[in-house]
C-alpha cells in the first residue's frame, strides 16, 4: 500500500499514477486518485490493478493538485466503496490513509453519531470526524490537528479541502511518509521516494505525529502543539 500527492502545474493525474505504479510492488488490492481544480473534486477509484484505476480516469480532467493511494485492505473488503479516497458527506474534504485506525469505533460513537458512513473502513471516520469539527466552527488546521490529537493507531494520511485547492493537509505516525520538495513551484508526498524520483530528488523526512502543509510554493511541518519545525532535506540517491 502507499500514497502520493501532487502540487504544482502540471496535470497531477498522470504523475500521480506513474507514482503509484512505482509503489505497486508494496502489494495492494484497489487505487484510487483524487484531483482538485476549480470545478471541484474529481475521484476515480477501482478495485483491482492500477492498470483498471488508468482506464477509469476521465483524460479531460486536468487538476494541478492532487493525491493518491494503493490499499491493501484491513478494515472493510476490498471493493470499489471502500478504495480510497475516501469524502466527508459534504464531499468538501477527501482523504487517503496507510495504516490502520484503532480507536476508530470510538472515535465514530463520540463523534459521528449523526453521521451515515459510506464504507466499512477505519478511514472514513478520520475525514468525518474532520468535517465534523469542521462544522462546529474549528479552522481546517485546528480540525486537522484535533482529529490527529485523538487517533490511536498508525497512519499516512494525505487530505484536500475542496474550498483550498492550493494545499495539501498531510500528517504520519508510524507509516512511511516523505515531502519531496519541487524547484518552488510544485511540491510532492510519497511514501518511499522512488514514487516521486519522476519530478525531484530532494526529499525531507517526516517524524511521527507532525503535519505538514504543503503548497505549491511551500512545505511547513508543525507538531501537535502547532509549533513549527524546521528540517533541511536530503539527496535520494536511488535509481528510478
Ligand atoms: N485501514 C485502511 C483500510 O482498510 C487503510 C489500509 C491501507 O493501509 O491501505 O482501508
Amino acid at each position: 500500500c502507499g500514497i502520493v500527492g501532487y502540487i504544482g502545474q502540471q496535470d497531477s493525474k498522470e504523475i500521480l499514477l506513474r507514482g503509484l505504479e512505482k509503489l505497486e510492488y508494496r502489494g495492494y488490492d484497489s487505487a484510487g486518485i483524487a484531483a482538485i481544480n476549480e470545478k471541484g473534486v474529481h475521484i476515480f477509484k477501482e478495485k483491482g490493478r492500477i492498470a483498471v484505476l488508468r482506464e477509469s480516469v476521465d483524460a479531460s480532467v486536468v487538476a494541478t493538485t492532487g493525491i493518491g493511494h494503493t490499499r491493501w485492505a484491513t478494515h472493510g473488503v476490498p471493493s470499489r466503496v471502500n478504495a480510497h479516497p475516501h469524502q466527508s458527506t459534504s464531499g468538501r474534504f477527501t482523504l487517503v490513509h496507510n495504516g490502520v485506525i484503532e480507536n476508530y469505533s470510538i472515535l465514530k460513537r463520540e463523534y459521528l453519531q449523526n453521521v451515515t458512513l459510506l464504507s466499512d473502513t477505519d478511514t472514513e471516520v478520520v475525514v468525518q470526524v474532520i468535517e465534523t469539527f469542521v462544522n462546529k466552527g474549528l479552522e481546517v488546521e485546528e480540525a486537522f490537528r484535533q482529529t490527529l490529537s485523538i487517533l490511536k493507531g498508525s497512519y499516512a494520511i494525505g487530505l484536500i479541502d475542496e474550498q483550498n485547492p492550493d494545499l495539501i493537509y498531510v500528517a504520519k505516525n508510524k507509516s512511511p511518509l516523505l515531502v519531496g520538495l519541487g524547484d518552488g513551484s510544485f511540491n510532492v508526498i510519497a511514501s518511499d521516494a522512488m514514487a516521486m524520483l519522476q519530478v525531484t530528488d530532494q526529499f525531507v523526512e517526516l517524524m511521527d505525529k507532525e503535519m505538514v502543509f504543503v503548497s505549491r510554493e511551500s512545505v511547513t511541518i508543525k507538531n501537535l502543539k502547532g509549533e513549527v519545525i524546521e528540517r533541511a532535506p536530503y539527496k535520494a540517491e536511488l535509481d528510478a
